[in-house]
């Protein structure tokens, strides 16, 4: 960097890096293949092609359905979740099941299991193609059960007169987007209520905390960096976030491959933030890289104790 070059403010965002809950997976993934040759897997139990590449290569097998599945192996299942059917069917090939559903998807399970059984309608408000929602699909015995996205999905819905209705949501979505749903949910069924009493949804605190700091930052910045997959909920959250506090630029990149040469042209201050399925390694790589564009002075934000262990 010469004299007169400009100094781009970088703010590096926390929290960032895996969840608790893809920490966790990661983590027994690394123990599993202590004890298994071959485990299989039939999603990207990580959202992130780095991440699968590498568990590929030390013995992860990934196949489309558990019907492809030899009997008598070992199968791994993410933080998104097992359904029911799935487990049974596990038991029928005499699998070894491997559960790495996250504590705080299983409870979210646990409570759309019974509020369907006390004879509500559930509806959940979320994507059907994500496997949480596939999961929670997968495991309630019953017909009246919904899943809803936008607002043209509720227009869908039949009328539900003199039925118990509850709502639930997926854990990675951004609320503000959610709001929009139960307004319209509301609008259509009054007496719907949140199947949780005291919240209106069930975003977890991982999310929630990423998105906060991203409200915060907001007026400061002119561009906002999510690392993580297009295909994960959590990361796309975190741009609709972004998109939502009227940062002028947001940019999601999967790697150092996705950043552009130009990427940081006109720009006074920027913040990176990551989804929670991006190790710390590759953040840091792409901060790395990023300066070799620009003179960046990087502060973390929020200021926290113990600072330089996250630095
Ligand atoms: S994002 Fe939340 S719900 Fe999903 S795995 Fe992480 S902690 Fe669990």
């Amino acid at each position: 960097m010469n004299a007169h070059e400009k100094i781009v403010i970088g703010y590096l965002l926390h929290p960032r890096g895996y969840c608790f809950g893809v920490k966790r997976t990661v983590d027994m993934l690394d123990q599993v293949l202590k004890l298994y040759k071959s485990v299989y897997v039939i999603e990207d139990i990580v959202h992130s092609k780095l991440f699968m590449d590498n568990a590929l290569a030390r013995g992860i097998i990934k196949v489309h359905s558990i019907n492809d599945v030899p009997d008598g192996s070992a199968i791994m299942f993410s933080s998104r979740g097992i359904s029911q059917k799935t487990l049974k069917k596990a038991d029928e090939k005499q699998l070894t099941v491997i559960d790495a559903t996250c504590p705080v998807v299983k409870k979210l399970q646990e409570e759309v299991i019974d509020k369907a059984g006390e004879g509500y309608v559930v509806i959940i408000i979320g994507n059907r193609a994500h496997q949480q929602i596939a999961t929670l699909l997968g495991s309630i015995d019953s017909d009246d059960v919904y899943v809803v996205n936008s607002e043209m999905d509720i227009d869908l819905l039949p009328s539900f007169d003199g039925r118990k209705v509850a709502y639930f949501t997926q854990t990675s979505l951004f609320p503000g987007d959610i709001r929009k749903i139960t307004d319209a949910l509301k609008s259509k069924i009054p007496d719907i209520i949140h199947g949780r009493p005291d919240t209106e949804h069930d975003v977890c605190a991982e999310t929630l905390d990423r998105q906060a700091v991203i409200a915060e930052i907001a007026p400061t910045i002119d561009l906002l960096l999510v690392l993580g997959a297009s295909y994960s909920a959590n990361a796309m959250s975190l741009v609709r976030c972004g998109l939502s506090n009227n940062i002028k630029n947001v940019i999601r990149i999967d790697s150092r491959e996705g950043i552009q040469k130009d990427i940081l042209n006109g720009i006074n201050s920027f913040a990176l933030i990551s989804s929670t399925s991006v190790d710390e390694p590759v953040i840091k790589d792409i901060e790395n890289s990023l300066q070799n564009l620009a003179g960046i002075e990087y502060i973390i934000y929020p200021e926290i104790e113990g600072q330089q262990a996250l630095a």
